[in-house]
């Protein structure tokens, strides 16, 4: 443990502590570990058109400091009695020294990737699909890769994407190429594996969802609803800069925010500061991300 600056804000401090660590929790049958790939430094450049003087009031009482703003970048394991799934994979090899630790993560908590049986797509960005090859091979040589519908046909039809998001085909089209003949194609509202069902979440991408783990105190894993918690959970409208489509992004976060508000569902995600596990309460005009006992 170190730290290099006394003036990191206490939830940064933690985020850039946390690449190849993992924490557990239980939710329906099974026991959910949050592994911790990494983080990356954002400037807020990252929400267009939001200004530094209404960023950093809305941070600072959130522990964050709007100027010096990082990321976790999360995947999780998801253990039953006989099965061993992932949601998402993180970055692999494709980035810097801060990213590319869900191995370490993994082993930490005792898994090992020959035994993962599924990988659950949230999207197909690279800091959630990278993770599943190194070069040509896949990292999980037993799994099925499972993605939505709707994801797989935006990356099939290269011509519409922006230039932003062209630079992500690569890692999506490996990700693939990597699992051809054993990737499952389905549709949010469907249970894909025991438990475990896909929920709808445009915006982000247009097939972006996330995984609904059903029974006693229930968990959604919601992918990238948000990027940036300490602000976007203040200001849901702020969108992230790789949203494919930031109207639809927006009015998901809000409905989201809403549903899981109201039922008291937990929830976590893949940018959620490590491990994220929370639940979620209206606070002003906003909402308040609360962790759980199990976060840190
Ligand atoms: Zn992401």
């Amino acid at each position: 443990m170190q730290s290099d600056s006394t003036t990191e804000a206490p939830v940064t401090a933690g985020i850039r502590r946390s690449a190849g660590r993992s924490v557990a929790t239980d939710a329906g049958g099974y026991r959910v570990v949050a592994l911790c790939d990494g983080h990356v430094d954002f400037d807020l450049s990252r929400l267009p058109g939001v200004a530094l003087d209404d960023a950093l009031p809305v941070a600072a009482p959130r522990g964050v400091d709007a100027r010096d703003l990082a990321v976790s970048v999360n995947a999780f394991a998801v253990v039953g009695p006989d099965r061993l799934y992932l949601v998402d994979s993180g970055n692999g090899t494709i980035r810097g020294p801060g990213l590319g630790h869900l191995l370490q993560a993994m082993a930490a908590a005792g898994l090992r990737p020959e035994d993962v049986d599924a990988v659950l797509m949230t999207h197909m960005h690279g800091d959630h699909v990278a993770g599943l090859y190194d070069g040509d091979r896949s990292v999980f040589p037993n799994a099925e890769m499972i993605v939505s519908e709707a994801e797989r046909a935006f990356w099939d039809a290269p011509e519409q994407l922006s230039e932003l998001q062209r630079g992500q085909l690569d890692m999506a089209r490996k990700g693939f190429a990597t699992h051809s003949g054993r990737t499952t194609i389905a549709n949010p509202g469907a249970e894909v594996v025991p438990g475990i069902t896909m929920v709808a979440l445009p915006g982000h991408t247009p097939g972006h969802v996330g995984y609904r783990i059903d029974g006693s105190d229930p968990l959604l894993i919601w992918g990238d609803v948000v990027h940036l918690p300490a602000l976007q959970m203040a200001r849901p409208d702020w969108y992230f800069v790789f949203d494919v489509d930031p109207e639809t992004a927006v009015a998901t976060r809000r409905r989201i925010l809403d549903e899981v508000a109201t039922d008291g569902i937990r929830v976590t995600g893949a940018h959620v500061p490590f491990p994220g596990f929370a639940r979620i309460e209206r606070a002003g005009g906003g909402y308040l991300y609360r962790p759980t006992d199990e976060s840190l």
